[in-house]
């Protein structure tokens, strides 16, 4: 929960600046809230066309909903929380994916979460003092991962605007990875082997989806190629372990993008404008290329990747295939 602690900082002193200028007409601690959601929303989209793109290719892989989920308790102000957004339940839906499996089956935003498996969600009394925590839904989180992974149909229960509802989601596998924002303006992002950590800074630096989608693709490859324990089991030479698995990850990143419909050349033009505009930032520690060196690696797999024919628009990524293997 460290990663948070900082979302909650970020967040509070949004609301200490929005005390000091009540009188405007839109609250900009509402507006904060609102963008934040915003961003996940662009996110989870982006993470969730990248997962289904190559989801035939992913050895990890897990069945996403399509939804970005928030527990009002994860917010600082409860009361901003709750004049940004509606909760139907305590932990609601923030945004649904466009076209993904709970906005096809007809859950909208506020829709509240009360139970699955004919089971209540359990959310026991509420603190005398409101105290930010993202606990109660990161565990939720992984409790509804851990049914969905049983590969059926799971019966989720819904408050929604027309009452009490019953919602069978039965969504189809995608490469394993979440997605989530965090609120801090250093361009950043990470993977920790089950989530891609993106940073509000980075999203509001992009020009455009398709490179946010670079950004992600490459992240989500460290995921899928289990990178993490990989590098955690290095017990020596972690250096050159850590180099290996970002030229990988780099490698990878272009074919996510094709294959989700994205335009892989947007990698090399980010990392390109990225690596000249700061030459620091997420790439700048010794276990990193240079930004030429990894523009030259981009553009080699790009033309390596285009040379190959495509079924039905997607191509096998080699590494995906080498890690299948593995096994
Ligand atoms: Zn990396």
């Amino acid at each position: 929960m460290k990663l948070l602690a900082a979302l909650f900082a970020a967040l509070a002193l949004i609301g200490a600046l929005a005390t000091a200028q009540k009188a405007a007409s839109e609250d900009p601690v509402v507006a904060a809230y609102r963008d934040l959601v915003a961003k996940d929303l662009r996110l989870a989209t982006i993470g969730y066309h990248l997962a289904s793109g190559s989801a035939a290719y992913c050895r990890n892989r897990w069945r996403n909903p399509g939804w970005v989920l928030h527990d009002e308790r994860q917010y600082p102000d409860l009361g901003v929380a709750r004049r940004a957004f509606t909760f139907r339940q305590p932990v609601s839906i923030a945004a649904l994916v466009e076209g993904g499996p709970a906005k096809r089956a007809g859950l909208a935003a506020g829709d509240g979460l009360f139970g699955a498996d004919g089971n209540v969600v359990w959310y026991g009394p509420a603190p005398k003092t409101h105290q930010p925590s993202s606990d109660r839904i990161d565990g939720l989180r992984e409790e509804f991962a851990t049914r969905l992974s049983e590969g059926r149909p799971v019966a989720f229960k819904f408050d929604t605007a027309t009452g009490r509802r019953d919602i069978l989601l039965d969504p189809p596998e995608v490469c394993a990875s979440d997605f989530w924002v965090d609120v801090r303006a250093k361009r950043d992002a990470g993977a920790d082997g089950e989530r891609v950590r993106v940073t509000s800074g980075l999203v509001d630096y992009v020009l455009d989806d398709d490179e946010l989608a670079a950004v992600v693709a490459h992240e989500l490859a460290h995921n899928l190629l289990d990178h993490r324990p990989r590098i955690n089991a290095a017990k020596s030479g972690k250096t050159k372990v850590i180099k290996a698995t970002e030229a990988e990850a780099d490698r990878l990143s272009v074919w996510l993008m094709a294959n989700a419909g994205y335009d892989p050349e947007a990698a090399i033009s980010f990392w390109q404008r990225y690596g000249k505009a700061t030459g620091l930032g997420i790439f700048s520690a010794p276990t990193h290329y240079r930004w030429q060196t990894r523009v030259a690696m981009l553009r080699e797999e790009i033309d390596r990747m285009a040379s190959l024919p495509a079924v039905n628009g997607r191509r096998e990524p080699p590494l995906l295939a080498a890690h299948r293997a593995e096994q």
